[in-house]
């Protein structure tokens, strides 16, 4: 059983998977990282900085979509540190073409809907059983399960529908995985990041650092991996232990309504 708690981040290659995963690393946190492939540059530069951290680091591969797939992972977790502490649904996609709702196609529904909802809840429910077993284990052990949904849980975009229905859906899970665990002593907790740097909105930057310079961000700047980062940090050390099923907005006040 190994001495540290685990935390196991999916989508940690890039972006802000590999912000919380560094967050969690400096926390004391061992790690599972995983992302499509370990073959990346990003995992590897992950692995050294996760090392300067004095943390173990374990890269796993695998298409979160795939659930016949998620078993295997979890076993090989368990057998490696023998322990899952912490669990941060991260991995997400924006849909491949923006179109209009009116030509949105079942082909880029399905992908986004599978990735970005099927397959964290029952990456979820996978995990969620080893913890309630793991209770009985672990003295003091006190797992968490983060769910990273976004600000389209809530602000309609009529050119990516498909993104904005996942994530509305992954706040409700969010919602009820709170709900079906708080009797087993398990937190979880929804973190939605506004406007971020990463890859993700490399493509639409200049229509953001438009609108941002317009003033549709109140804090007036982008979000960075860091914020979220750091805001799961926060959840990690125990700081929000009264607080199962909250909301966490990690957007600059974007998510204040405003006339
Ligand atoms: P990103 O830079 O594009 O990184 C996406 C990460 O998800 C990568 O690590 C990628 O792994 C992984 N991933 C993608 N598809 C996967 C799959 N099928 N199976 C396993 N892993 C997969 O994205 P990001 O901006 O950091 O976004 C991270 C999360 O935050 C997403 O859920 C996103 O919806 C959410 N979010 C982002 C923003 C934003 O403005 N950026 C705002 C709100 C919410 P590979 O390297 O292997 O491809």
């Amino acid at each position: 059983m190994n001495n540290k708690p685990v935390a196991v981040i999916t989508g940690a290659s890039r972006g802000i998977g590999r912000a919380i995963t560094i967050s969690l690393a400096s926390e004391g946190f061992d790690i599972a990282a995983i992302a499509r492939s370990v073959d990346s540059e990003g995992m590897e530069i992950l692995a050294k900085e996760v090392a300067e951290k004095k943390s173990e680091f374990f890269p796993i591969g695998l298409d979160i979509a795939c659930t016949a797939c998620q078993a295997e992972v979890v076993t090989n977790i368990l057998d490696r540190y023998g322990r899952i502490d912490l669990l941060v649904n991260n991995a997400g996609v924006a849909p491949l073409k923006r179109n209009d709702l009116l030509e949105m196609t079942e082909e880029s529904y399905e992908r986004v809907m599978n990735i970005n909802l099927k397959g964290p809840v029952f990456f979820a429910q996978e995990i969620a059983k080893e913890m309630i077993w793991l209770k009985q284990q672990i003295p003091d052990y006190k797992p968490i399960i983060v769910f990273i949904s976004s600000i389209s849980s809530t602000r309609s975009s009529i050119n990516r529908a498909e993104y904005c229905i996942s994530k509305a859906g992954l706040s409700m899970a969010s919602a009820v995985f709170a709900d079906r665990l708080a009797g087993d002593d398990i937190r979880v907790y929804e973190v939605r990041p506004g406007i971020v740097k990463t890859d993700m909105t490399a493509k639409v930057k200049d229509t953001y650092d438009k609108l941002i310079a317009g003033g549709i961000v109140p804090q007036k700047r982008w979000g960075f991996p860091e914020d979220v980062g750091k805001a799961v940090a926060s959840l990690a050390r125990g700081d929000w232990d009264f607080s199962t099923g909250s909301i966490f907005d990690i957007s600059g006040g974007l998510n204040i309504p405003r006339l």
